[in-house]
C-alpha cells in the first residue's frame, strides 16, 4: 500500500459519491494499492480493511482523528484529538498473520470452522433488513460446521454454540469493532462509542476535497491555470497564491 496523490484521492471521492460505505472503502484501498485485484481486496476481512484505512487516513490526514461527541446524558458537546495508534486493536496489527484468517470452534460435541467477515459478504448482504443480514454473515462465515464428526447447516446450530461462533470470530478480527471510552467533563457521565473508520475518513474526504475544488476555483479564475496545475502546487504555495488572488 502506498499513499495517494491529490489527484487520486479526488478520483476515488467523485466515483463514491453514490457507492454503499464498503464500496468507498474497497475504491481507497484499490487506488492505494494497485499491485491487488479488486476481488482479493473483496477478500480481506474487514478487520484488516480498516487497519489499513487507519494507516492510509494517517498518510493523507496526519497521526491525529478530530472526534466530535455528544453527552447521551446531558447533551455536552465535546471535542477531543484522538491519535490514529490509540485506535489499534493492536500495535502489531497489521503484521500480525493470525488476524482475519480461518479459525476452529470446539463446543461441545460441535466442531466449527470460520472466518470473519469481509467486504465480498456485505455485498451479498445489500438489500436485506438487520436479522436477515445477521443470518446471512453467519452462513457465509462458518465454512465447515460438524456435530460428532457429521455435517450440520449453520441455520441449524444450537443458539449457545452460535453465540459462541459469533464472539470467536468477532476476537479473531479485533480491528473490525472498535469502540472508544469517552466521560463527560461536565457531568461525569462515561460511555463507550463505536468508532467507524470507514464513515470518518470518507466525511474527512469529502469535507477535502469540497475545500480543493474551491482552491481550485478560485486560482483558476484568478489566474487562467489548469485544474492540474493547481492540483500540481504544494499545499503551502497554493495558500500563499489563494491569499494574493483574495488580496
Ligand atoms: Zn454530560
Amino acid at each position: 500500500m502506498r499513499p495517494l496523490s491529490v489527484s487520486e484521492l479526488l478520483a476515488v471521492w467523485e466515483r463514491g459519491w453514490s457507492a454503499r460505505p464498503f464500496e468507498r472503502a474497497l475504491a481507497l484501498l484499490s487506488a492505494a494499492t494497485p499491485e491487488c485485484s479488486p476481488a482479493t481486496l473483496a477478500g480481506v476481512s474487514l478487520g484488516r480493511r480498516d487497519a489499513s484505512l487507519l494507516q492510509l487516513r494517517e498518510w493523507v490526514f496526519g497521526p491525529d482523528l478530530a472526534l466530535v461527541a455528544t453527552c447521551p446524558h446531558c447533551g455536552q458537546s465535546l471535542e477531543m484529538a484522538v491519535p490514529a495508534g490509540s485506535l489499534r486493536s493492536s500495535p502489531s496489527y497489521r503484521s500480525d498473520a493470525a488476524a482475519g484468517r480461518e479459525i476452529e470452534v470446539a463446543a461441545g460435541d460441535h466442531e466449527i470452522r470460520c472466518r470473519p467477515p469481509n467486504s465480498e459478504d456485505l455485498l451479498a448482504c445489500v438489500g436485506l433488513e438487520s436479522a436477515a443480514r445477521r443470518g446471512r454473515l453467519f452462513e457465509r462465515c462458518v465454512l465447515e460446521a460438524r456435530r460428532q464428526g457429521q455435517a450440520v447447516p449453520a441455520e441449524q446450530l444450537p443458539e449457545n454454540v452460535a453465540e459462541l461462533v459469533v464472539r470467536r470470530i468477532a476476537a479473531s478480527d479485533p480491528q473490525a469493532d472498535v469502540r472508544i471510552d469517552l466521560g463527560c467533563p461536565d457531568c461525569r457521565h462515561q460511555w463507550t462509542e463505536v468508532f467507524d473508520i470507514v464513515s470518518f475518513f470518507w466525511t474527512e474526504i469529502d469535507a477535502w476535497a469540497r475545500r480543493t475544488l474551491h482552491d481550485v476555483h478560485a486560482l483558476a479564475s484568478a489566474y487562467g491555470w489548469r485544474e492540474s496545475d493547481v492540483l500540481a502546487l504544494s499545499p503551502g504555495r497554493r495558500q500563499i497564491y489563494l491569499t494574493m488572488a483574495q488580496a
